[in-house]
C-alpha cells in the first residue's frame, strides 16, 4: 500500500474502528491511526469502550452482581454457601482475559478487511495531510477522506489530583485490586453509579458527593426518583447537593473535603474516585493549518453530516456533540463512511438508547416527561410496575417499572423509561417502534410471549389507554 489512501482514520475506539471497517466493506483504501497503550503495554485497538470502559465495566459489573446475588438473594431460592468469597485478583484478570479477546478481535477483523493499522498519534496538519508520531519518528500520511475519532478523556476537577493509586479515574477504578473499606466518589452519573454498584457489592462502603440537586440528571425523573431509592436499599449513602473542594493523600489514604449548605467538611476514604464527565480528546490532534474549528465546549464543530470546517474531514463519537455512548459513535462511523462512498447514511438521533447497567438496570430512549413539558407537547403517559410480572417475580426481581410516553392526539410513542432486570434488552421494543414512528397502541397489539419481562412494556402500553389488565388503571 502506498502513503496515500481513500480514507484514514484517526483514532480506534467504537468510532473509529467501525467506521474504519465499513469504509473498508464500501472498497476503500483505509488506514486506522491509534494511540492506545494496553493494559499489557502494547498497542489495543478499541479505544475507552473495550480497553477502559463498557467492555471492562460490565465483566466487573457482572461478577459483582453475581457475588451478590450469592450473599443476598439465593437463600430465597433456597441454596446457602458456606464461607462464599471473591478473590478480587481473578475477577480483575477475567475482565482483563475478556478486553484482550475484543482488541485482539478488532486487530483480527482489520487484517481480513485489509485495514492498515498503524501504531501512532496522528495530527491533522491540512491538505488531506495527517503527520504520523511515534517516539522520535513522524511521517507524512495522504488521504481523499479523513475521520476524527478521537474520542474523549475525563474532565478533572480543581484541586483534586488522579494518580490511579489512591485518587482514581475510571482507568484506575476498573483495577483496584484490594477492596477498599470505604470509597468514595465524586459525581452521581453513570461512571459514579455503575463503578459504586461494583465495589458497594463487594463491601465497600459508598459515598457519592453529587453537585446536582438529583442523580442522573439525563434521566426521567420518576426513573431517576425510583433509582435513587434502590440505591439506598444498597446503601450507597448518596449525598445531594455538595461540592467536593479538594483531596489530598494523607497517611496513605485520601481525605476530601466537601461543601453542602455553606459548611465545609472533611471525611478520610481509602479511595477516591473522580467521576465528573468527559470531555472530547483533541491533545496533539491538530494544527493551526488544519482549518478544524472547535465548539466553545472544546469539541469539534460537526454540521448534521459530521462534516467539520475543513473540506473532506469528518468527526465523529465522543469528540463531537452527542450523547457520548459506543453504538452512537458507531453509528456516526457507519453513516460517514458510507457518505465518502456516495451512499446515504443515515442516523436517527432520536432513537439513540441509553442503558445504566447498574442493578436495577436502567434504559430509556427519546423524550422525558420534563422534556415534553418544556416543549409543551401533550402526551399521555401509560406505567407498569415489575412487581406485577410473574417472570419478574419468579425472578425474585420485582422492582422497577416501565414508562411510555406517547402523544396525546396521535399516539405516537415518544420516550420509554425502564426500570428494572434486563431493561437494557427490554428497551430495543421501544427504539424499533419510535424508529417506524408507532403507536403506543402497536405495542399493546403485539403479542408478547408468557411469562416474560416484556409483559411489563405490553402492559404500560396498554395503560397509556387505561386498559392494562393486571393493575387498576
Ligand atoms: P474512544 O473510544 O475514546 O476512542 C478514541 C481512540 O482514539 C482512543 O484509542 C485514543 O487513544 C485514540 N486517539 C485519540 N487521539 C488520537 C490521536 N491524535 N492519534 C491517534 N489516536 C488517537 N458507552 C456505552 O454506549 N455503553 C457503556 O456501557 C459504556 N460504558 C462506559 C464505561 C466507562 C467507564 C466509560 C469511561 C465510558 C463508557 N461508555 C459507554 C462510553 C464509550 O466508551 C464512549 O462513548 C466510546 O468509547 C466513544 O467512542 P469513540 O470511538 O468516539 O472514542
Ligand atoms: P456524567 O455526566 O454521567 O456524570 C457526572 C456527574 O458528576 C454529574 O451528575 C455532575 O452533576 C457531577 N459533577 C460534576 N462536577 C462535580 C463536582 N465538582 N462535584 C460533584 N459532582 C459533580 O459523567 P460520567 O459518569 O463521568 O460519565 C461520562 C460519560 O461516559 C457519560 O455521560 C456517558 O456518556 C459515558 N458512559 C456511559 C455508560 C453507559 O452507557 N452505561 C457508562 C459509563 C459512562
Amino acid at each position: 500500500m502506498s502513503d496515500k489512501y481513500d480514507v484514514i482514520v484517526i483514532g480506534g475506539g467504537p468510532g473509529g474502528y467501525v467506521a474504519a471497517i465499513r469504509a473498508a466493506q464500501l472498497g476503500l483504501s483505509t488506514i486506522c491511526v491509534d494511540n492506545n497503550i494496553g493494559k499489557d503495554g502494547k498497542p489495543a485497538l478499541g479505544g475507552t469502550c473495550l480497553n477502559v470502559g463498557c467492555i471492562p465495566s460490565k465483566a466487573l459489573l457482572d461478577s459483582s452482581k453475581n457475588y451478590a446475588h450469592m450473599q443476598h438473594d439465593y437463600k430465597n431460592h433456597g441454596i446457602s454457601f458456606d464461607n462464599a468469597r471473591i478473590d478480587i485478583k481473578t475477577m480483575i484478570s477475567r475482565k482483563d482475559k475478556i478486553v484482550k479477546q475484543f482488541t485482539g478481535g478488532i486487530a483480527g477483523l482489520f487484517k481480513a478487511n485489509k485495514i492498515k493499522a498503524a501504531h501512532a498519534t496522528g495530527t491533522l496538519i491540512g491538505n488531506n495531510q495527517v503527520k504520523l508520531t511515534k517516539g522520535d519518528v513522524t511521517k507524512v500520511i495522504e488521504g481523499n477522506n479523513i475521520i476524527i475519532a478521537s474520542g474523549s478523556m475525563p474532565f478533572s476537577i480543581p484541586n483534586v489530583e488522579i494518580d490511579n493509586q489512591l485518587i482514581l479515574d475510571n482507568e484506575g477504578a476498573l483495577n483496584i485490586e484490594d477492596i477498599p473499606t470505604k470509597l468514595g466518589i465524586i459525581g452521581a452519573g453513570v461512571i459514579g453509579l455503575e463503578m459504586a454498584s461494583v465495589w458497594g457489592r463487594l463491601g465497600s462502603e459508598i459515598v457519592i458527593f453529587e453537585a446536582m440537586d438529583s442523580l442522573l440528571a439525563a434521566a426521567d425523573k420518576d426513573i431517576a426518583k425510583l433509582a435513587g431509592r434502590e440505591f439506598k436499599k444498597q446503601k450507597m449513602d448518596i449525598r445531594l447537593k455538595t461540592f467536593v473542594k479538594s483531596a489530598q493523600i494523607k497517611d496513605g489514604k485520601v481525605e476530601v473535603i466537601y461543601e453542602k449548605d455553606g459548611e465545609q467538611t472533611s471525611e478520610i476514604f481509602d479511595k477516591l474516585l473522580v467521576a465528573v464527565g468527559r470531555k472530547a480528546n483533541t491533545d496533539n490532534l491538530l494544527e493551526n493549518s488544519s482549518g478544524v474549528e472547535l465548539t466553545e465546549r472544546g469539541q469539534i464543530k460537526v454540521n448534521e453530516l459530521c462534516q467539520t470546517t475543513a473540506e473532506n474531514v469528518w468527526a465523529i463519537g465522543d469528540a463531537v456533540v452527542g450523547p457520548m455512548l459506543a453504538h452512537k459513535a458507531s453509528e456516526e462511523g457507519i453513516a460517514v463512511a458510507e457518505r465518502i462512498a456516495g451512499q446515504h447514511g443515515h442516523i436517527d438521533f432520536n432513537t439513540v438508547p441509553w442503558v445504566i447497567y447498574t442493578e436495577p438496570e436502567m434504559a430509556w430512549v427519546g423524550k422525558t416527561e420534563q422534556q415534553l413539558q418544556d416543549e409543551g407537547i401533550d402526551y399521555n403517559v401509560g406505567t407498569f410496575p415489575f412487581v406485577a410480572i410473574g417472570r419478574a417475580v419468579a425472578m425474585n426481581q420485582p422492582q422497577g417499572m416501565v414508562k411510555l410516553l406517547a402523544d396525546k392526539e396521535t399516539d405516537t410513542l415518544l420516550g420509554a423509561h425502564i426500570i428494572g432486570a434486563n431493561a437494557s434488552e427490554l428497551i430495543a421494543e421501544c427504539v424499533v417502534t419510535m424508529e417506524f414512528q408507532g403507536c403506543a397502541e402497536d405495542l399493546a397489539r403485539i403479542v408478547h410471549a408468557h411469562p416474560t419481562l416484556s409483559e411489563a412494556v405490553h402492559e404500560a402500553a396498554l395503560n397509556v389507554d387505561k386498559r392494562a389488565i393486571h393493575k387498576v388503571n
